[in-house]
């Protein structure tokens, strides 16, 4: 007789967002995670006393009665959390080469428009009519407004719509249309394939209100597990899922590392889909399914430096800086070569040592897979990091990181006099140590072409197994938050489910 009624592979905020939920509603839950820190890309890491995020830089949707309040008002985290709000008028700025002007994306909707108008006078139409469709698209996904929804996602307006085709439709001023764009490296924007949803459900949120972790995201982490666990759910970690095995229709257990079998009755993967089906042991899925999944693409990775900063050298930034080497902000994901980087983007975390100066900063540059091919045999893990990809991976890193660092410093001439010291990571990494296919930043990569071949049910074809996580609905803590409620709905009723959150 199993033990467990639901098994979750995988401790990234979708495992814990479902422990949780499961938990509360009186499942008997046991989470396995492959590394010894929890959470996935909510995991944080401290480098000469500086903490760095890997995954969650800043949070959108927090501000009392918007939908990630009411949310981790849910989960018993809200009041917890040590949060930090971004600049009003700025929480994003835009900038590019040969441009003197920052480019002001704002929080809410009225203070986006006016700071834009600022520096677009004659484009307010075109501003106002950008907001008023962002608010719209939103409208169609009542999920995310945590409203009961019964209507299937087939047929909803906008999924076939190409966020770069639609931006360009509002303004035939270019600048314009790459501001509004310009944060596009929080969904991997590509010009060719990105969907306007996409887009929309991105920005809205980081709109709606803009917060950093202070001292990092793993907060986050820690608080659901403490959660779960006060709700008699078990985590494990070290427990890296190689086997799922499925009998008679049903998966009977999972078979770890070890060669321990964990037998449940109902599980949930919270890995990427295509991982999922690899070590997947079933008769039941038929090819084609299986084909699927592991077929669909990646969203783009990148190179990371995390850099250490002189102590009181560097003021903090309480916003974000996407810059951009040219007027086109929808290419930067195939750049490689000499070419590379395209842009970057300049996250400054919020410690809680200083208000008025950084004591670190992150870098991303986007890069793809094919550029650490040759490297793709090797495997490193954060937690255990004693195997070496070689010397040549080194001068690499070392290179690349050199490169993006000269691109920062024409915007800040004296940056390397502030520099400590940097690591850098790269889409192998990310590959390794979160378990995402290619190093791909949020997964399954959306594409208006033929969205409905990448949306994810939580279902799969076998009735006891389910997804969860990044790759089901879409990225980030919202994406991710309402992927776990449709999950979950699957075991309570979601829009149960929804209620007893708006009820939080
Ligand atoms: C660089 C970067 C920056 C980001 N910035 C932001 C941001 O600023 N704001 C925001 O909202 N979002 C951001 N995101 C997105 C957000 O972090 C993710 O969408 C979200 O955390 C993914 O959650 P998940 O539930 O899909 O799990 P994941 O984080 O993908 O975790 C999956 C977990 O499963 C474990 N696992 C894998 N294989 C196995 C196995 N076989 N057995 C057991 N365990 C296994 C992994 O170790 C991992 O812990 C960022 C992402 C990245 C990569």
């Amino acid at each position: 007789m199993a033990q467990y009624d639901v098994v979750i592979i995988g401790s990234g905020l979708g495992g814990l967002e479902s422990a949780y939920i499961l938990s509360k509603e009186g499942f008997k839950v046991l989470v396995l995670e492959k590394n010894r820190q929890l959470g996935g890309s909510l995991q944080i890491f401290v480098r000469e006393k500086a903490i760095f995020d890997t995954g969650i830089h800043y949070i959108g949707g927090l501000n009392d009665g918007q939908n990630l309040n009411q949310s981790f008002k849910y989960f018993d985290i809200m009041d917890k959390l040590h949060l930090h709000k971004m600049d009003e008028d700025g929480f994003d700025r835009i900038t590019f080469d040969g441009d003197e002007n920052e480019y002001f994306h704002a929080q809410g909707y009225g203070n986006f428009v006016e700071q834009l108008v600022k520096k677009f006078p004659a484009e307010r139409n075109a501003i106002n009519t950008y907001v008023k469709n962002i608010q719209e698209i939103c409208d169609y996904f009542p999920l995310y407004q945590l409203k009961e929804d019964n209507a299937p996602i087939i047929g909803t307006k906008y999924l076939d719509v190409n966020a770069k085709e639609f931006i360009a439709s509002l303004t035939p001023n270019l600048k314009l249309q790459n501001v509004l764009a310009g944060s596009n490296p929080l969904y991997a924007g590509e010009g060719e394939k990105t969907p306007l949803y996409v887009h929309a459900l991105v920005v809205n949120t980081y709109i709606e209100s803009s917060y950093k972790c202070v001292n990092g995201g793993a907060q986050i982490e820690k608080l659901l597990t403490k959660n779960i666990k006060a709700l008699g759910g078990e985590i494990r970690n070290y427990a890296e899922v190689k086997r799922i095995v499925e009998t008679d229709g049903v998966v009977k257990f999972v078979e770890l590392k070890d060669g321990e079998r964990i037998e449940g009755k109902n599980f949930i993967s919270n890995i990427h889909p295509a991982t999922t089906m690899n070590i997947l042991e079933s008769t039941k899925i038929k090819n084609a399914y299986r084909h699927r999944l592991q077929g669909l693409e990646n969203s783009s990775s990148a190179f990371i430096i995390d850099v250490v900063l002189k102590p009181n050298s560097f003021k903090y930034l309480n916003y974000n800086i996407y810059h951009y080497k040219r007027n086109d902000v929808w290419t930067g994901v195939y750049k490689i070569g000499n070419e590379w980087p395209d842009g970057y983007c300049i996250f400054v975390p919020k410690s809680s040592k200083s208000d008025e100066y950084a004591d670190c900063l992150t870098i991303l540059c986007y890069m793809p897979f094919s550029e650490v091919k040759k490297w793709e045999n090797t495997f490193a893990t954060i937690p255990r990091q004693n195997e070496s990809r070689g010397q040549e991976y080194e001068d690499f890193k070392q290179k690349y990181a050199e490169r993006a660092i000269d691109e920062v410093e024409k915007k800040f001439p004296d940056i390397r006099s502030k520099i400590q010291s940097y690591t850098s990571s790269t889409p192998l990494t990310y590959r390794d140590y979160i378990g995402a296919r290619d190093g791909g930043l949020y997964g399954i990569a959306k594409d208006y072409r033929d969205p409905l071949k990448t949306f994810i049910s939580p279902k799969t074809k076998i009735s006891n197994l389910y997804f969860t996580g990044q790759n089901l609905n879409m990225h980030g803590v919202l994406g991710v938050t309402v992927g776990a409620i449709r999950t979950c709905g699957e075991f309570v009723g979601q829009n149960y489910l929804i209620r007893k959150i708006n009820q939080a």
